[in-house]
């Protein structure tokens, strides 16, 4: 028995490394594609795949249970994110150009140096459950991998694979249209966590993308660290999101506040990364008003089929063991009438007394379930929200008179995660370039950084400075003659004009 696996894992680590060799050979040579070239690629891709919107979309509702709008919704977004980092590389300043030009005069004489971004090598990118298009095979990771121009293999993951093929289809397609190397994109389908980790730990893979769960990204994140040479794995994983709801904004909104958050805890099943999971307020009659209208909207939400049956496992333990808690009280569930693979709704409530004295409370149950937390003063609200670990998000639910009165507790969300939000829910992330989807430990693995919008490309970048190189020698970016019109910081200010001659 033995045998067989350690052979089994021999064969995956043999396949990987012919996956990783292809991966090398085409990063080095697409490496050299002018960004038009590269954006041709990424829209080109775009193309193929709303050719295929008719079938993908029953394809993947089959796979993953979630309804035909939602996917059609998430194939414009996917596609949307290709195009959106093709204008970005066509623009071009995103290499983030500067030049610092040589003075003769001075003591000692200054060299000419100039300094731009580019592709570290080889991505892999773990493909996710909940987003069967916009973070999974040509999903936002991949398409930013493409345009920072790095090769990418793409871990397709085992929820969808028939929807992840026919995305990869499209891919090839583009690749043979636009005349890509043929390994610029791979796509590995074995379903084992041996295949996964030698990805992560192959000498010619330079970064990973993930997201999925804490357990997940963390085994990925130790692998790394295996290596001899570490490489960024940049991990998005569990993030319970709290969201403050303010006395005066109750006192006055408590039924229309319920409504929203309500649709919140349970949009998409509750399964998205950025799902309310936690609800702070200080006890008082406004607060009570919104649990109880929170809790008669939760009755009416009809269970519903979660991505899989492994996730709806998940869920049903997870808030099982959450039940057991000392002083949790249930405010409201959907139905206990549900099939297999549904998950009900449940909104439950606990003092921040026992809240404080048991972490269990601050696990992320992945699915419709939101835990209330009353707290007795602001200092005791202000003691919870210190007791979190790092988040994606953080909602301030406030009047401006909420704001003037509690500006000490809210300066403290703003330290908790990559994203504050002021009365709107945090489901829903704009793809845009000034959102951040990330946040401290262990929301991700790297706050500086965000998955979403066009920054994600720089999770794939390395700087690199050219010292008094003749213009010939340069790539384009640099040139004198600035022949890319893009916006470079020039002897420290910023300009697109060309390099002045002395
Ligand atoms: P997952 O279990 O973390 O798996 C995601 C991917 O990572 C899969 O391709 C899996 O590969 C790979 N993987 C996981 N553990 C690995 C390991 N030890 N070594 C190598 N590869 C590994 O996530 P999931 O299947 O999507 O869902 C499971 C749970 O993750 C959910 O119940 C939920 O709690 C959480 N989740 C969180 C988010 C979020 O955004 N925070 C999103 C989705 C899911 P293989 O299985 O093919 O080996």
């Amino acid at each position: 028995m033995q045998q067989t696996l350690n052979a089994e894992k021999n064969t995956a680590a043999a396949n990987i490394d012919g996956v990783m060799q292809n991966a090398l050979y085409a990063f080095n040579q697409y490496k050299k594609f002018s960004s038009a070239k590269r954006a041709a690629f990424l829209e080109t891709i775009a193309d193929e795949i709303e050719k295929l919107r008719e079938q993908l979309v029953p394809l993947a509702s089959e796979e993953t249970n979630l309804p035909l709008a939602r996917l059609n919704g998430e194939i414009s977004r996917t596609t949307g994110q290709l195009t959106m980092f093709a204008a970005l590389i066509k623009e071009g300043s995103w290499v983030e150009a500067s030049i610092d030009t040589a003075d003769a005069n001075r003591t000692p004489p200054k060299p000419d140096i100039r300094k731009m971004l580019v592709p570290v090598g080889p991505v892999v990118v773990f493909g996710a459950s909940n987003f069967p298009f916009a973070f999974s095979t040509a999903g936002g990771d991949t398409a930013s991998v493409l345009a920072s121009g790095s090769s990418v293999v793409i871990k397709a993951h085992p929820a969808h694979p028939e929807t992840s093929a026919l995305v990869f289809s499209a891919m090839q397609k583009a690749i043979a249209k636009t005349g890509i190397p043929q390994h610029t994109v791979q796509h590995v389908t074995d379903t084992s966590n041996d295949a996964g980790k030698a990805l992560v730990i192959h000498p010619h893979t330079k970064g990973v993308g993930f997201t999925g769960s804490f357990a997940g990204g963390k085994a990925l994140v130790e692998y790394a660290r295996q290596r001899e040479i570490p490489i960024p794995v940049f991990a998005e994983m569990g993030s319970i999101n709290p969201v403050v709801f303010y006395p005066d904004t109750l006192s006055k909104n408590a039924e229309a506040l319920a409504a929203q958050y309500a649709a919140s805890i349970t949009l998409g099943v509750g399964q998205f990364c950025t799902n309310p999971g936690l609800l702070l307020g200080i006890k008082s009659k406004g607060f009570d008003n919104f649990l109880s209208a929170l809790g008669k909207e939760i009755t009416k939400v009809q269970p519903q089929k979660m991505l899989h049956s492994g996730i709806c496992f998940s869920y049903k333990n997870g808030l099982s063991e959450m039940l057991e808690q000392q002083g949790l009280q249930v405010v409201a569930q959907s139905s206990t009438d549900a099939n297999d693979n549904e998950a009900v709704a449940l909104v439950a409530s606990v003092d921040a007394k026992a809240f404080l004295s048991n972490k269990h409370f601050t696990e992320e149950v992945f699915g419709p379930y939101s835990l209330a937390i009353i707290c007795d003063d602001a200092a005791q609200l202000k003691q919870c929200l210190q007791s979190l670990n790092g988040q994606l998000t953080s909602g301030i639910m406030a009047t401006e008179k909420d704001v003037a009165d509690y500006t000490d507790v809210i300066e403290w969300q703003h330290t908790l995660a990559g994203r504050i939000l002021l009365n709107n829910a945090p489901t829903g992330v704009e793809v845009c370039a000034s959102m951040v989807h990330g946040g401290p430990y262990p929301a991700t693995t790297d706050a500086r950084f965000t998955s979403v919008g066009t920054t994600a490309i720089k999770r794939w970048v390395r700087p690199i400075a050219l010292q008094n190189f003749f213009d010939a020698m340069l790539p384009d970016e640099l040139k004198n003659d600035n022949p890319l019109g893009i916006l470079r910081l020039i002897d420290n200010v910023y300009t697109r004009d060309a390099v002045r001659k002395a």
